[in-house]
């Protein structure tokens, strides 16, 4: 077989990628595809990574931190970024901040403070997305408007955080237009907190939305980033690959 299955998976995301742009009058460079392998294993990472693909999404910190591990010592698997997309709790932001590059779930000062504080001198600054929350009322992870705004405000006092955009994970809609319509809000906030007068923004660039079944909408709205699993990866068995200590998290 000359291509593996992985490796012809991303040439087909890229494909719709590239298509989504050219229906929205955009440049396919304008995307970025995060490959979102939770519960999948480093061999699968590494399959990724040879087809030429370089950033990766985790949800899970401790299955991602023993994962970058495994990947670390490959000897033919070229220097990836590691983007963490789940929930981050207190006690797991010094993981985050010593095995991640990015981290686009930040929706409580508190959290930030203590990425900022435990982010590993020798290592860059942890680039930050503030995820907000533009469908799902108060019981949902993610900011409003309002709070996104602010909570920028505090992200762009850290020196050890780089603030790159904003994150959300809007609920499927019925029909395509309410699904452009919910996208073109989280596109919103990022266009707020971009006009808000605050210092230190130079590298505010990034809306990281779509997944594999919203994708093509994202783009239309403006996404610059697409985090995509099962179309890169195939479907997810959650019972066989999840470790243990995230299951009590
Ligand atoms: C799992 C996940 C994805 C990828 O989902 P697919 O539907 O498999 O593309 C993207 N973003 C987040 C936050 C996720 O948890």
């Amino acid at each position: 077989m000359i291509m593996t299955t992985i490796a012809s998976q991303i040439h087909r995301v890229q494909a719709q990628i590239h298509d989504a742009c050219q229906k929205a009058n955009r440049p396919p460079a304008s995307v970025d595809l995060l490959a979102v392998s939770k519960t999948f294993p480093a061999q699968a990472v590494r399959e990724a990574a040879l087809a030429g693909q370089r950033a990766f999404g985790e949800n899970y910190i401790q299955e991602a931190v023993e994962k970058i591990a495994a990947i670390q010592v490959m000897p033919d698997v070229p220097a990836l970024t590691w983007h963490c997309i789940g929930p981050i709790q207190s006690n797991k932001t010094k993981l985050v901040a010593q095995h991640f590059d990015w981290a686009h779930t930040v929706d409580r000062e508190k959290i930030a403070q203590r990425l900022h504080d435990q982010r590993p001198a020798n290592l860059p600054p942890l680039q930050v997305c503030i995820q907000v929350n533009v469908d799902g009322g108060e019981t949902k992870s993610g900011c409003n408007a309002q709070e996104a705004v602010a909570l920028a405000r505090a992200i762009a006092q850290m020196p050890r955080l780089t603030l790159r955009g904003v994150m959300s994970i809007p609920d499927a809609q019925p029909t395509e237009a309410q699904t452009l319509a919910v996208h073109r809000k989280v596109v919103a906030v990022f266009e707020q907190i971009r006009s808000a007068g605050i210092e230190g923004l130079a590298h505010f660039d990034t809306i990281s939305l779509g997944m594999t079944a919203d994708m093509s909408a994202a783009i239309a709205a403006g996404s610059t980033m697409v985090r995509v699993g099962s179309g890169v990866f195939g479907a997810r068995d959650y019972g066989a690959k999840v470790s243990s200590a995230d299951m009590g998290a």
